[in-house]
């Protein structure tokens, strides 16, 4: 018998290595009619051909899917996590059907750690400004805030391979914002004062950075933006430059604290209120920073009277594309509605363009966390968001796509707000 070909299939198996001998051979009789050959195999699945020549031990296969688990960690364990997709709305999945359900574009916070923080629409109301009156000390710093600082940050910021909360690179980037933020309240001379800059850790590695400038009260006006990025396609392997989402707002309220810290008053903790700037870690594995943050400030008894929400603050291509005027986006559901009136108020105040209103749904980003703990919070985004840069989550969240002045609107929004709530009395 001359050469023949065949094509046989193996019956599914979940990850591993396999001993398939019997299996290949049990569906080539044709076998027995040789009495020397040559067999070759043509596995169309390239990760499964790796460990095809490699079966001749028990330990080899055993070493093998340890070193895949290694490099590709799956949750062997059949964890489950409890989530919440709509207020009081449930559900428990396993973390690939978490990052399904992010794929589809659905938000949910994963409330597994945090299942008691509170319930959407509890918040406490405080009065804000009916218009912003602030002007002698914000309007002279406008032109102060820079354009190649936003980019030169976003660049190292990006550079780091995946910015994944539970990955190694994750934990970097982390150490490198915070040092970032260090470096920028060291520089202004505010530490005298008490303005400090700390890690709140967590248990998946990478930490929430706080920056703290005390003011007389301890009432707290909280900026926040989310420092991790996620390839939703295999989140522990691929690139997330990550760079809309949200190395933009981080970089946006990074360079807003600088320039808030050269106001003399803000910097010698004579404002009224105390201001934080917080970069949460794990947003896109539902919110887990944000609430562990906001759930043990709701343990301390901690009163925050504002916390304004920036998650992707430099794409307006698509916005652009449609004939629509560049614009910042204010979310206005799920949001407290009389914050969220007073940033429209500091938008015509401070920002060189309109608003438009749009909606995100439930736990679109950080601030859901922020409100379900009692505290009224507001979101802001780079414009509408149906508009919204389209390559998050994916290896294409680059730099290129962003455009540096139109985040510079957002950062002098941060600004404006900052300045306007730390003058106010509670
Ligand atoms: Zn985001």
């Amino acid at each position: 018998m001359a050469w023949f070909q065949k094509t046989i299939s193996l019956p599914p198996k979940s990850r591993g290595s396999y001993l398939v001998t019997d299996t290949v051979v049990a569906q080539l009789p044709e076998i027995k009619q040789y009495k020397v050959g040559l067999l070759h195999l043509f596995v169309q699945h390239t990760s499964c051909a790796l460990s095809m020549n490699e079966n001749w031990d028990e330990d080899v296969r055993a070493d093998m899917s340890d070193a895949l688990d290694r490099i590709v960690p799956t949750d062997k364990k059949g964890d489950l996590y409890l989530i919440e997709l709509a207020p009081g709305e449930t559900r428990w999945v396993t973390e690939d059907d978490k990052w399904a359900l992010k794929r589809e574009g659905i938000n949910f916070m994963d409330i597994t750690a945090t299942p008691d923080l509170g319930t959407f629409g509890a918040q406490t109301t405080y009065s804000y400004p009916s218009a912003p009156s602030q002007q002698s000390i914000v309007e002279p710093l406008l032109s102060n805030l820079s354009q190649k600082n936003l980019r030169s940050n976003l660049e190292v910021f990006t550079a780091f391979h995946t910015r994944y909360y539970k990955s190694s690179s994750g934990a970097e980037s982390s150490a490198w914002l915070q040092a970032r933020a260090e470096e920028i309240v060291h520089d202004s001379g505010a530490k005298k004062h008490g303005a400090s800059v700390s890690a709140f850790t967590h248990p998946w590695g990478q930490n929430t950075v706080v920056a703290t400038i005390p003011g007389r009260s301890n009432k707290t006006v909280v900026i926040g933006a989310h420092q991790d990025s996620i390839n939703l396609f295999l989140p522990s392997l691929l690139a997330a430059p990550g760079a809309d989402d949200d190395g933009s707002g981080t970089v946006t309220i990074l360079e807003a604290l600088r320039v808030l810290l050269t106001i003399p008053e803000i910097a010698r903790g004579e404002a009224n209120n105390t201001i934080e700037f917080h970069w949460y870690s794990a947003e896109e594995g539902g919110l887990l920073g944000s609430q562990a943050l906001f759930s043990t400030y709701q343990q301390q008894g901690r009163q925050v009277v504002a916390m304004l929400q920036q998650d992707m603050t430099g794409y307006v291509a698509r916005a652009a594309a449609a004939g629509q005027p560049e614009s910042v986006g204010i979310v206005m559901d799920f949001v407290d509605p009389g914050l969220t009136r007073f940033i429209k108020a500091v938008v015509g105040a401070y920002c060189e363009i309109p608003f438009v209103e749009t909606k995100c749904g439930y736990a679109c980003s950080d601030h859901a966390s922020a409100s379900k703990a009692g505290y009224p919070s507001a979101f802001v985004l780079e414009g509408e968001f149906k508009y919204s840069d389209p390559k998050v989550h994916t290896t294409g969240d680059v730099i290129d796509l962003l455009d540096f002045g139109h985040m510079v609107q957002h950062a002098r929004l941060t600004l404006g707000v900052a300045v306007e709530l730390a003058f106010t009395s509670f």
